[in-house]
């Protein structure tokens, strides 16, 4: 064996298993170099010096060899397997989807926080009403024309969806003594053709104050602090007349568009003004029905459409995309 074929040898050695035996084959008690170091006993004396100083030779080399092939394979496992774990470090992060508020919730945490710190507790009332507390109490007895500007939907038994959160006030009323503060939202039901500022079912947030003299004054400074606190966008405010059975006097509050900036467009049907917020002072009648004495006690109630308010708070000119169920609106928030 030469050094030719020990090279050979060595570098067909694929991996560090396969090197150790050819170590082995070459160097190990029975291996071929060791083998010829034996034949050194059977040589003449003058031959041996010169044998064993070649095969001496010959099983350095195989040594240094197999060394470096050994230290070639252990940097060639070492690179694999670092291959193996390598990772991007600046790569973008895979998605993880997080949960997001839908803008109904997030606006109303608002105006809840903005209540409670002047004093308001949340209230709130059954979904189905009855005729009582829908109508009956809010000034609005059975037959009156009245009835017929809310678009009621009937259950098969006679029960109402309610038609407004007003029947809140009237639960509240009837089961507490005033002074009382209380802010009800919650979801009403009307039997309305859906289009992009009605819809079927929708938010209101019922607001009633009842205490010793209070004033329109009272309501108009309420409700304008709310719309500048809670949507703010520099929006004008003002104030109509307007007729509800459960107030007197009952009033509108409209607020510029902001769509149009009051120019006049499709969501402001041309007029610049947006109807936000009907409210007004509690008729003696309801306070009555309530038990209590209109002369002591008077109150003021509002009604947002909560709705509405969202809309012009984030821009969406629509309603009916804040009930399509679609992802790509609640991402935004
Ligand atoms: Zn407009």
């Amino acid at each position: 064996m030469d050094t030719q074929q020990i090279a050979a040898t060595v570098a067909g050695a694929g991996d560090l298993t396969a090197l150790e035996d050819v170590r082995v084959r070459l160097l190990g008690k029975k291996g071929e170099i060791t083998g010829m170091l034996k034949q050194l006993g059977g040589l003449a004396p003058e031959e041996r010096a010169a044998f064993g100083a070649q095969v001496n030779a010959l099983k350095a080399e195989a040594q240094a060899l197999l060394d470096a092939r050994k230290s070639e394979l252990e940097g060639a496992a070492e690179a694999a397997s670092l291959d193996a774990g390598w990772m991007d470090v600046t790569a973008p992060a895979p998605e993880r989807p997080l949960g997001r508020l839908h803008p109904i919730t997030l606006l109303l945490e608002e105006v809840i926080d903005h209540f409670t710190g002047l004093g308001f507790e949340i209230a709130s009332g059954p979904d189905i009403e009855d005729s009582f507390h829908n109508f009956d109490a809010l000034n609005i007895p059975k037959d009156h024309p009245a009835r017929d500007v809310w678009d009621t939907f009937y259950t098969d038994r006679g029960e109402i969806p309610r038609t407004h959160t007003s029947s809140v006030q009237i639960r509240t009323m009837m089961n507490r003594t005033p002074p009382m503060r209380i802010l009800a939202p919650g979801r009403v039901f009307r039997n309305e053709t859906i289009d992009a500022t009605h819809h079927a079912s929708f938010h209101q947030v019922e607001g009633l104050l009842v205490d010793r003299q209070v004033s329109v004054a009272h309501l108009k400074h309420t409700l304008e602090t709310l719309v500048d606190r809670v949507i703010g966008r520099g929006l004008k405010t003002r104030f109509r007349p307007a007729f509800y059975p459960f107030v007197e006097p009952g009033l509108d509050l409209d607020v510029s568009c902001v769509f149009c900036h009051g120019k006049g467009c499709g969501v402001c049907k041309q007029s610049g003004w947006i109807e936000l917020i009907p409210g007004g002072l509690v008729h003696p009648n309801v306070l009555r029905a309530c038990g209590h004495d209109p002369d002591e006690w008077q109150a003021y109630a509002f009604g947002m459409g909560f709705d509405r308010m969202v809309m012009l708070r984030y821009g969406i000119d629509d309603i009916r995309r804040l009930y399509d169920g679609r992802l790509s609106l609640v991402r935004q928030f």
